[in-house]
C-alpha cells in the first residue's frame, strides 16, 4: 500500500539552514539606506535588529546551525508530515500524483513560527527585552507573541486597524501568548500620529503598520524590530521545511516536476522550494518548474516592476531590489490578508527574475472553489493564502488528466483557515468579489519609485 504520510523523527529535524546565497551565479544587489540612498551596513541595522541576524541576513555560507534551543522548540510540531493528496487525486481521476507539506501543525497554525522561534532566540541571547512589530490578518503577530512567550521577551504588535476591528480572533491568540495588541494607525508613534492627523478613519495598511514597529524599536531602549517574511534571515529559516522536504521525498524516491506555493512575502515558499531551487542552480534537474501563485488583486510578481523600493509606507525601512507594486500601494480588501504585501522577497525575485522561477495570479472565487474542493477531499480547511497554490496544484492535475501525463505535483500546504472561516461563508454565499488588477491605482504609486 502507498503513504499517505511521509513521516520523519524528530531527530531528523535539520541541524542547519540553506542559505542560497552560497550558491546564486550573482551576488543579490545590496540593500540601500532610505534616506542617503548608499548600500546598507551592518552597523546602519543595529538600531533595529540583533547582530547575528545581521549576519545571517549578509551571510553568504551554504549552511547555518540551527541553535539547539530553537530545534528543541521545533521539536512542539517538527518535522511537518508530508502527504500524498490521494483522495484529491481520485476525485479529479488524474494520473498525477499529487503532494503536500503541512505547516498548519504549528502551535499558530502556519509556517510562521520557524522563523518567529528563531527570532526570538536570538533577541534574547544578545539581552533585547522587547520585540515590536506588524501583522496583517495577525498570522505573524501570533507566531511572534508564541516565540517571544517561550523566550520571556515582551512583544508589541500594531494589526492593522481593519483585521483588528473584523477579526478579534487572532487578535485574542496573541494576547493569550501575552503580547499588547493595538489597532494601526495609533496614536503612539509619530508615523501614525500624522497619518491619523489627515485621514482620522485611515483603516490602516501592512506599510504602515511596519512603519510605526520600526519607530517604536529605534526610540525605544532594549526594543528591536522584527519581521516575519521578505528578508533574507527569515527565508533562511524557513528552509527548515525544504530541508525536511528533500528527506521525505527521498525516503520514497520521488522527485517533484512542479512546485507551487503562495507568496504574501515569500517566505513559507521560498522555504519549501530553495533547496530544490539550489539543485537547479547547479544544472540538476533542469525541467523542475517551481512557481509562485498570488492574487489578482495583488499582482506583484506577474504584474510588478522589478526596481529599486521602500520597504514600508514611511520609508524608514532599506530601499530594495525586488518586484513591487509601490510602497504606498493599498490592495483591494481580499481575505487573503497575508497575499497584500506591495513588494516580495529580494531573493526570490532575484530568482524569478532571472527565469529559475515563475508566477501565476488568480481570483479569489475560483481559489476558494479549489480549497472547498480540497477540504472535501483531503479534510483540512486550509488558509485563504495557502488555496492560491491548491488552485494551481489542482488546475495542473486537470492538465494532465487531458494529456495523460504522470507528473508528480508538490504544494506547499502553509497554516489552516480556522481563523479564515467568515471568508469561506462570504463565498458559499457568493458574495466574494473578484477584483481586477487595479491597474490605476498601481500606476500611481509606482511613480513614487526612488529615485536610484
Ligand atoms: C503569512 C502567510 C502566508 C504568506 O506569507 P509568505 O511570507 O509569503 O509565506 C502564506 N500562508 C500562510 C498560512 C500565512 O500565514
Amino acid at each position: 500500500m502507498e503513504q499517505i504520510k511521509i513521516l520523519l523523527d524528530e531527530n531528523e529535524i535539520p541541524k542547519q539552514w540553506y542559505n542560497i546565497q552560497a550558491d546564486l551565479p550573482t551576488p543579490p544587489k545590496p540593500y540601500l539606506h532610505p534616506a542617503t540612498k548608499e548600500p546598507v551596513k551592518a552597523e546602519d541595522m543595529a538600531p533595529v535588529f540583533p547582530m547575528e541576524l545581521i549576519k545571517q541576513e549578509m551571510s553568504t555560507e551554504r549552511w547555518i546551525p540551527i541553535p539547539e534551543e530553537v530545534r528543541d522548540v521545533y521539536r512542539l510540531w517538527r518535522p511537518t508530515p508530508l502527504y500524498r493528496a490521494k483522495r484529491l487525486e481520485e476525485k479529479l481521476n488524474t494520473p498525477a500524483k499529487i503532494y503536500y507539506k503541512w505547516e498548519g501543525v504549528s502551535p499558530p497554525g502556519s509556517h510562521k513560527p520557524n522563523t518567529a522561534v528563531a527570532q526570538a532566540y536570538y533577541n534574547m541571547k544578545e539581552g533585547v527585552e522587547r520585540l515590536a512589530t506588524e501583522t496583517g490578518a495577525g498570522q505573524w503577530g501570533s507566531a511572534l507573541a508564541f516565540g517571544t512567550c517561550l523566550f520571556d521577551l515582551d512583544c508589541t504588535i500594531y494589526m492593522v486597524k481593519i483585521s483588528y476591528e473584523q477579526k478579534p480572533y487572532r487578535r485574542i491568540l496573541m494576547e493569550i501568548w501575552g503580547a499588547e495588541v493595538f489597532p494601526s494607525p495609533t496614536k503612539r508613534t509619530n508615523v501614525g500620529k500624522k497619518i491619523l492627523e489627515k485621514d482620522p478613519e485611515c483603516t490602516g495598511s501592512l506599510g504602515i503598520a511596519i512603519s510605526e514597529a520600526t519607530e517604536d524599536a529605534v526610540t525605544h531602549e532594549g526594543t528591536k524590530y522584527s519581521l516575519g517574511s521578505v528578508l533574507n534571515h527569515v527565508l533562511l529559516h524557513q528552509t527548515v521545511e525544504g530541508l525536511e522536504l528533500k528527506k521525505q521525498f527521498e525516503q520514497i524516491d520521488v522527485y517533484p516536476d512542479y512546485m507551487f506555493g503562495c507568496v504574501g512575502g515569500g517566505s513559507n515558499f521560498a522555504g519549501q522550494c530553495f533547496p530544490f531551487v539550489g539543485d537547479k542552480l547547479k544544472g540538476e534537474n533542469p525541467d523542475l518548474q517551481v512557481i509562485s501563485c498570488e492574487p489578482t488583486a495583488c499582482p506583484t510578481l506577474t504584474k510588478g516592476i522589478y526596481a529599486y523600493d521602500y520597504g514600508d509606507t514611511a520609508m524608514l525601512q532599506p530601499i530594495a531590489l525586488m518586484y513591487t507594486l509601490g510602497h504606498d500601494f493599498v490592495p483591494p480588501p481580499i481575505h487573503a490578508g497575508g497575499l497584500r504585501y506591495h513588494g516580495d522577497a529580494p531573493l526570490l525575485c532575484k530568482l524569478t527574475y532571472e527565469g529559475y522561477m515563475g508566477a501565476v495570479a488568480y481570483h479569489q472565487n475560483p481559489v476558494f472553489e479549489a480549497a472547498t474542493l480540497f477540504a472535501q477531499t483531503e479534510g483540512f480547511v486550509v488558509a485563504p493564502e495557502t488555496a492560491h497554490c491548491v488552485k494551481a496544484a489542482i488546475d495542473e492535475a486537470r492538465r494532465c488528466k487531458e494529456t495523460g501525463e504522470e507528473k508528480i505535483i508538490f504544494f506547499a500546504n502553509s497554516g489552516h483557515g480556522h481563523f479564515d472561516l467568515a471568508a469561506y461563508d462570504a463565498y458559499h454565499n457568493g458574495k466574494l468579489v473578484d477584483y481586477e488588477y487595479p491597474i490605476d491605482l498601481v500606476k500611481q504609486s509606482l511613480e513614487k519609485l526612488p529615485k536610484i
